[in-house]
């Protein structure tokens, strides 16, 4: 509560700010002195338009769809200390990149409160926004606890609520990218109609890419001896699996909060791996293992390797420069996965 406090009276100060900013300069045809008011003042008919995304594989997608035109927009990628979006938090700086953008894409589920606030204060009232989980609508998934699975510690109070949790990851199906992609051409259409040919045809080429890698996992999936896989860590790839029928077992649901394990839950992990005779056992990318490692540890599988599975949930920006894409980490995934289907 307090939190939301906070950001909607920042976004009242830092819309204050600009008002006074940018009436100045417009006055005296002056620039703007600071970089703030600049970007303020050069949303209303720049030719320069700017699209602020939150996490990596929205930023790639406008990039690919964009093209060679992406240079002449102004593309914000705002998780881009590797922070995950569950934890992230606005600065205020973030608050008026936001504020004065033509296109806004965001996750849009629980993790996203702070969005509404965002938005209220936007200074670009012809901005466009795009939610994933909006577009998927009703594909949207409920976050599933599987047998074995560390249930998430109880809240203080027994009467609260029950409510529903979606399952955020939606882009770890190349079905729901391919969808989402389609989405964000539209926008950028919209926003750009001059270009709009281009836009039509990178998504084109973009979304045939998407859907021969989607082809390659089904023929894995499909000829695979054992389709289950076994993680030690959270389990962020629910949308991914469901795409090519593969089961799971877990030690925790998609980005729980929770990373202690208990007994049970890593004797019940450590059962399934002998169970299924597995040689492997996952992680998710910047794990610690040390679940991984117990759950080998009490199994009779002693010499079973842990090996990871990238959910993009933590490309730094350092990365996304440096020829990181949605699809090169989903290229890795595929060849972490032919190797353990083999
Ligand atoms: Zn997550």
């Amino acid at each position: 509560m307090f939190r939301n406090t906070a950001i909607a009276a920042m976004v009242l100060a830092i819309g204050a700010m600009c008002i006074t900013g940018c009436s100045s300069a417009n006055k005296d045809g002056s620039q703007p002195s600071t970089t703030a008011e600049k970007n303020y003042e050069t949303s209303g008919n720049s030719e320069k338009f700017s699209i602020v995304c939150t996490i990596f594989p929205e930023y790639d997608w406008v990039r690919e769809i964009m093209g060679s035109h992406a240079k002449d927009a102004d593309i914000t990628y705002l998780l881009d200390s590797g922070t995950d979006l569950h934890n992230f938090q606005p600065t205020a700086e973030d608050i008026l990149k936001i504020s004065s953008c033509d296109l806004f894409i965001h996750v849009g589920g629980e993790s996203d409160k702070w969005v509404s606030d965002a938005l209220n204060g936007a200074v670009n009232k012809d901005m466009q926004t795009l939610s994933l989980m909006a577009i998927l609508g009703d594909s949207a998934k409920e976050e599933e606890i599987k047998d074995g699975m560390e249930a998430e510690e109880e809240h203080d109070g027994e009467e609260e609520e029950e409510e529903i949790e979606y399952d955020e990851h939606v882009w770890l199906s190349l079905k729901n990218s391919k969808l989402i992609c389609e989405e964000i051409e539209k926008a950028i259409a919209k926003t750009d109609p001059e270009n709009a040919p281009d836009y039509g045809s990178n998504l084109a080429d973009y979304a045939a890419r998407l859907d021969e890698l989607d082809r390659k996992f089904a023929s894995i999936a499909g000829s695979a001896n054992n389709k289950v896989l076994i993680f030690g860590d959270r389990f962020p790839f629910r949308y991914f699996v469901d795409d090519y029928d593969i089961d799971y077992y877990a030690a925790f649901a998609g980005c729980s909060a929770e990373s202690e394990a208990s007994f049970k839950t890593v004797s019940f992990l450590s059962d399934k791996l002998s169970e299924l005779n597995c040689d492997t056992i996952f992680t998710i990318e910047k794990s610690d293992k040390s679940v991984a490692e117990a759950v080998i540890a009490n199994s009779k599988k002693k010499d079973c390797s842990i090996v990871e599975l990238d959910s993009i949930q933590s490309v730094s920006s350092a990365d996304a420069a440096s020829g990181v894409t949605y699809l090169s980490l989903m290229e890795q995934n595929y060849n972490v996965l032919a190797e353990y289907f083999n």
